[in-house]
């Protein structure tokens, strides 16, 4: 029998544009999610139907990510505007917790080899839409990014 989605743990650290949409989304999709931010304000921006957790705190912190039960998570994903911020909670998650799929939003290009090594993967945003653009405007699939 498949695994029901309300039983795969997902934490979405960081609740700027990007997270919110991301934890709204999923849990709308009927996943657990627990949100992380240090802002309260970034936090407010969740949906009011979001039936995940809240944590107002910093994700760098190993106490925060124990709060929000890292080691029964089944996916991390570090949405957060800072490589720097995104990689090390990406790695505390993969290498310590062990956590099966753990995703980074990262800006620079040319760390992604450094994540891939680590078995972390990678969403580049400028990338994705530079290839959606160019998809628009040539008509022509551009393939895995
Ligand atoms: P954005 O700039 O819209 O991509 O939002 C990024 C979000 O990440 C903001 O809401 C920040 O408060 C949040 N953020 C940045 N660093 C941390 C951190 N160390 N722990 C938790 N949240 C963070």
């Amino acid at each position: 029998m498949s695994q029901k989605k309300s039983d795969l743990y997902i934490i979405v650290v960081g609740c700027g544009r990007l997270g919110t949409y991301l934890a709204n989304s999923l849990s709308r999709d009927g996943y657990s999610v627990v949100v992380i931010d240090k802002d309260e304000k970034a936090l407010s921006n969740l949906a009011e139907d979001f039936g995940g957790f809240r944590i107002e705190a910093d994700a760098v912190e190993i106490q925060t990510l124990i709060k929000a039960n890292i080691e029964r998570a089944d996916v991390v994903v570090t949405t957060t505007n800072d490589d720097n911020t995104n990689i090390l909670i990406a790695q505390v998650a993969k290498t310590i917790y062990k956590v099966e799929k753990v995703v980074a939003r990262l800006y620079d290009l040319n760390r992604q080899r450094v994540y891939e090594q680590l078995d972390i993967i990678t969403v580049n945003p400028t990338l994705l839409s530079a290839r959606r653009f160019e998809e628009i405007i040539t008509g022509e699939e551009q393939g895995a990014i």
